[in-house]
């Protein structure tokens, strides 16, 4: 009778339990067997059929009991398949399939993993790193080939990069701009990385978008242009302050070079490194502290002071009314950049020669694409949080699961 109340509890179809030991407080260690009249699944054929080869004990954990851990020792069975004559071990549908635990389980390890670290799930679970890491991937990865192979259909996307380690290793996302996800995601940021994307979405799905929003890198535009035939390029202001942020950094190193050359140490503590981002976070956004050194700094540096404005006159074009007003605002600040005396800046001047319908584009629909700074700081966070992230591959699935569709606190997952 115990035995079924826990049956009841377990959710383990065609099985029955055997033996409960509870040895302490902290787990409950239960015993189970297959009724007879079941076969197992065979992992060769995926059919039920005779032929026991052997059976072998698996361990794998479950959700807790009563504040307890459980764990169920499962008789694996191995069959030996009429279709190819090999021997094949049974499939168990609520097992995660690469890790010792149920899918109950895997759920749990799962939704505790998109709200916090790996270190803090595992501590709350009772987990090493090894063992959270690797039924997160597990599960991650299942849910990674039902859902997102081949990756979803989308009418208006946006395109990023993110440097996921030192020495500019680039990750590429694809993000969904009205469902607000990352929808696909690889190494590197060459043509050939967005190619893939467009590749394995099918040459139907790639003419059904509409608009695609990038920030100008010749090897997306090419893949764009290349495959996703129907849609318009799109400068969006996101990617436009991406862009001009950078030109502006390029700025501040040029200045840090010389105050360190002439040894002016007051522009050598206002310009560097850890001053980047007073340079480059939305002025609204800056603590008083942080505005007071960014005033000081405009004052004794000119170059510097001179390129903040040139940034934001450039992102000043997506404040304006329509196309035609942008038109003569463009080339208006094409001259101003051009005659700076900054590289950076000129070169975006001349790039705007051939991409300025890009951003004349986005007057179109004025469609955000903000959502990807939203993505890129989650990214951010999670690299920082992530000593565990060995590999690549992992961290790409760790994103589907903050930013796409595998994370379960928007959708459903199982
Ligand atoms: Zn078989």
């Amino acid at each position: 009778m115990r035995h079924n109340n826990i049956r009841g509890l377990l959710r383990i179809p065609g099985y029955k339990i055997k033996e409960v030991s509870e040895k302490n407080e902290a787990a409950i260690h239960i015993r189970i067997e297959p009724y007879k009249r079941h076969e197992g699944i065979c992992s060769g054929c995926g059919k039920q059929h005779k032929g026991l080869h052997s059976v072998r004990e698996m361990v794998a954990e479950d959700v807790r009991l009563g504040g307890r851990r459980a764990f169920l020792y499962i008789p694996k069975r191995r069959y030996k398949c009429p279709k190819d004559g090999r021997i094949h071990t049974e499939t168990i549908e609520w097992i995660e399939l690469g890790a010792r635990v149920t899918k109950a389980f895997g759920r749990e390890v799962n939704r505790l993993t998109s709200i916090t670290t790996n270190q803090e799930a595992g501590w709350f679970l009772g987990l090493n790193d090894e063992q959270v890491y690797r039924i997160d991937k597990a599960m991650l990865e299942r849910l990674f080939e039902e859902r997102l192979i081949p990756p979803p259909a989308s009418t208006n996307i946006s395109v990023d990069e993110v440097a996921w380690k030192k020495h500019h290793r680039y990750l590429t996302n694809v993000v969904d701009v009205d469902e607000k996800v990352i929808t696909w995601n690889d190494k590197g940021r060459k043509a050939e990385v967005l190619d893939r994307y467009y590749e394995s979405l099918g040459k139907e799905n790639c003419e059904k978008i509409q608009s695609v929003a990038l920030d100008g890198a010749r090897t997306y535009i090419s893949s764009t242009v290349n495959h996703a035939v129907n849609a318009s390029i799109v400068l969006d202001r996101f990617h436009a302050t991406q862009k001009a942020s950078q030109a502006l950094d390029q700025v501040r190193k040029s200045e840090l070079a010389k105050a360190r050359e002439n040894k002016d140490e007051e522009l050598i503590a206002l310009t560097n490194c850890k001053q980047r981002f007073i340079l480059l976070k939305n002025k609204k956004n800056l603590s008083d502290a942080q505005a007071t050194t960014l005033k000081k700094l405009c004052e004794i540096n000119q170059p510097i002071y001179k390129a903040m404005l040139l940034k934001e006159s450039f992102l000043g074009v997506y404040d304006l009314k329509d196309e035609d007003e942008a038109i003569g605002y463009m080339y208006g600040w094409m001259d101003e950049a051009l005659q700076s005396g900054f590289p950076s800046f000129i070169e975006i001047a001349w790039s705007m020669v051939d991409k300025i319908e890009y951003v004349l584009n986005w007057f179109k629909d004025k469609r955000s694409s903000a959502i990807s700074e939203g993505f890129n700081n989650k990214i951010k966070r999670l690299k920082r949080m992530a000593y565990g992230y060995r590999d690549i591959e992992y961290f790409k699935l760790k994103i589907h699961q903050h930013c796409g569709y595998l994370n379960p606190r928007r959708f459903q997952l199982n």
